[in-house]
């Protein structure tokens, strides 16, 4: 077993750490501030081939693996993961759902502008009263002749007010639960289609984050992504491989904290020496880069997983959950290496550990992980 990396994954990592250094890290606390990330990067982030990784080159992607996928997505987590978010959510739960499920025509329609940034996604599941139990969501699409008539809210979409073209699911049958719902893309520009920004977020807020409502708007029935009556398997297949990247976003986000806190505890002086002599502090530092190691461990057996055409729900889930939850232990031990100074926005622990936190509450919790991997171990669904 090799867990090295090919000269290509090297290749991709070192392009993604270079523009990550150059064009995300020294923006990260001020677009942070102004709760916007610059729009011109998008473009920069498809010129230079991440909104388009593991797409085939004749829909415009720039091919490429999961793990390269993984490896750019941990860059962008360690420079800034609101950045990150934007590319996993219009990457990974649109245009890769988009190529898993669509047809020529959607293929062609949508995704040589999803992955030159010509186009943003959004994903669009979550409604005011069904989070979790998303499988019950109240969005209905009633069909009038070559037409669906969509009503509805959907919350907390990520890119929702920048995106082109929102996933959007909702109930087209009267099966209950999941069985009847439904996957549309939908152009945001759709009259009737209004979006609202939420503001007020603990982190990522260079995010623009939205509530989406649906009032009469019409989509062709060509709209239709996958069969009718399949939206909640696209849903659970976009999530499968949204939370890898969830996971591999909170590596970036633990690999910051830790290099953060050596580099601090190298240079801050207590008590006569710098800090990194007291026992202590290295406590804190080895915990951070024992979670890292393992955070990256599990990450990379899910990308090598899918690229070997195995299943990897399970184990992605299993990769979110632990990396999430490491990477908010992480930024927390980073900030108090920090001391005081980490409580102030100058340095980078607080920003870490508020945009850490959202990583256990989306794409399924911590507790909806668990019943994933508990309901695969007992063969019971606790949900
Ligand atoms: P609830 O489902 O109400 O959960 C509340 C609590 O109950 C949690 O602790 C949960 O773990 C627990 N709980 C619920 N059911 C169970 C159970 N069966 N057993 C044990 N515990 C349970 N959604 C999208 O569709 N698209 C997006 O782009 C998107 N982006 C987001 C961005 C941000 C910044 C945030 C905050 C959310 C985003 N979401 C998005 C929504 C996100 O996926 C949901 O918030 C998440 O699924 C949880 O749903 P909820 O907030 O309604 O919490």
């Amino acid at each position: 077993m090799h867990l090295g990396l090919s000269e290509e994954q090297e290749a991709v990592r070192r392009l993604a750490r270079d523009f990550v250094d150059r064009e995300v890290t020294p923006h990260a606390v001020a677009w942070d501030r102004a709760e916007e990330v610059d729009r011109s990067l998008v473009k920069k982030l498809g010129e230079v081939g991440f909104l388009g990784l593991t797409i085939d080159e004749e829909y415009g992607g720039s091919g490429g693996d999961h793990l390269a996928y993984c490896l750019v997505t941990e860059e962008l987590g360690r420079g800034d993961s609101s950045v990150r978010g934007i590319v996993s959510v219009s990457l990974g739960l649109v245009a890769k759902t988009i190529a898993a499920w669509g047809d020529e025509e959607q293929k062609r329609r949508w995704l040589p502008g999803l992955t030159s940034g010509a186009y943003l996604g959004c994903f669009g599941l979550t409604e005011p009263g069904t989070g979790s139990d998303a499988g019950n969501l109240t969005t209905r699409a009633v069909r009038e002749g070559d037409e669906y008539v969509i009503n509805g809210t959907k919350m907390f979409i990520t890119n929702g007010t920048w995106a082109d073209v929102v996933l959007l699911f909702a109930r087209s049958t009267d099966d209950p639960g999941h069985k009847g719902v439904s996957a549309f893309l939908v152009p945001t520009d759709t009259p009737g289609l209004t979006r609202r920004a939420l503001h007020g977020k603990l982190g990522l807020r260079g995010q623009a984050t939205a509530e989406l409502v649906l009032e009469d708007v019409r989509v062709p029935a060509s709209a239709l992504l996958g069969a009718e009556g399949k939206g909640f398997s696209v849903a659970m297949s976009a999530l499968a491989k949204g939370r890898m990247s969830v996971a591999a976003g909170c590596v970036g986000i633990a690999q910051a904290a830790l290099d953060a806190a050596v580099r601090y505890a190298g240079e801050r002086e207590q008590f006569g020496r710098t800090i990194a002599h007291h026992q202590l502090v290295q406590e804190l530092i080895s915990d951070i880069a024992v979670d890292v190691d393992a955070a990256r461990l599990l990450t990379w057996r899910v990308a090598d997983l899918v690229d070997r055409g195995l299943p990897f729900a399970v184990e992605s889930s299993k990769a979110k959950l632990f990396a999430s939850e490491a990477a908010v232990r992480a930024a927390n031990n980073a900030l108090q290496v920090y001391g005081g100074y980490g409580y102030i926005d100058e340095y980078p622990a607080g920003k870490l550990l508020r945009d850490a936190r959202v990583m256990t509450l989306y794409e399924g919790t911590s507790q909806i992980q668990k019943l994933v991997i508990g309901r695969a171990l007992t063969g019971v669904s606790a949900f």
